[in-house]
């Protein structure tokens, strides 16, 4: 059972958990995806797509139950509150809303041994269950890349009719689109602006 790469160093956890959450909110939550309105998963349609974000690794099994993804779809719903507050300047909203997801995900530093690795660090305790695990990976590496302390930034897309999350990884933080389908379509909408109104 494993939800980290082989030889993981500490950012790699964050990136790892990062990446993660930000593709369980965009598969299980949201509304809109670039431009277009977006089907709310339930039953087995959420299921499958909460195990396939996770993946085997993710999984230790690859088994994701029912009650498991309804607990992943309410810890997306959470992050992405407080990633949409954060995308207001909220910062207090974000932190208030992040103290709660990490205080019910019962996160918290502990080293762990399994898999012929060497001890490392973990923000769950070992006998947390699979949704647990994640929560508190994920809730940890969003507080660490909300007070600075990895250089990491999570956005929300800045596109219309997209609700989309983002890593941004870039030295600049400069990320505003979810991906190159939302920064062309704005792009595009912003020439046949141009057009429709020429410079005088
Ligand atoms: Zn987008």
């Amino acid at each position: 059972m494993s939800d980290e790469p082989d030889g993981a160093k500490l950012d790699g956890h964050h990136t790892l958990h990062l990446e993660t959450g930000v593709a369980l909110i965009n598969a299980l939550t949201g509304a809109h995806v670039h431009g277009k309105p977006k089907r709310t998963l339930r039953g087995e349609d959420l299921v499958r797509a909460a195990a396939g974000v996770l993946g085997d690794g993710g999984t230790g099994n690859g088994h994701v139950d029912p009650f498991d993804a309804e607990r992943l779809h309410t810890l997306a719903s959470r992050l992405r509150a407080v990633i949409e507050a954060l995308s207001l300047g909220e910062k207090d909203k974000a932190a208030g809303l992040l103290n709660r997801v990490l205080a019910e995900s019962d996160a918290r530093p502990c080293l762990h041994r399994h898999d012929n690795r060497s001890w490392h660090l973990h923000f769950h305790s070992p006998e947390a269950d699979l949704v647990q695990r994640w929560s508190a990976g994920m809730a940890v590496s969003v507080a660490a890349a909300l007070g600075d302390h990895i250089p990491h930034r999570v956005g929300l897309c800045a596109a219309p009719r997209c609700d989309q999350v983002y890593v941004d990884v870039s030295q600049a933080q400069i990320k505003r689109f979810c991906g190159l389908a939302c920064q062309n379509r704005v792009k595009a909408a912003a020439y046949r602006a141009r057009v429709r109104r020429p410079d005088p």
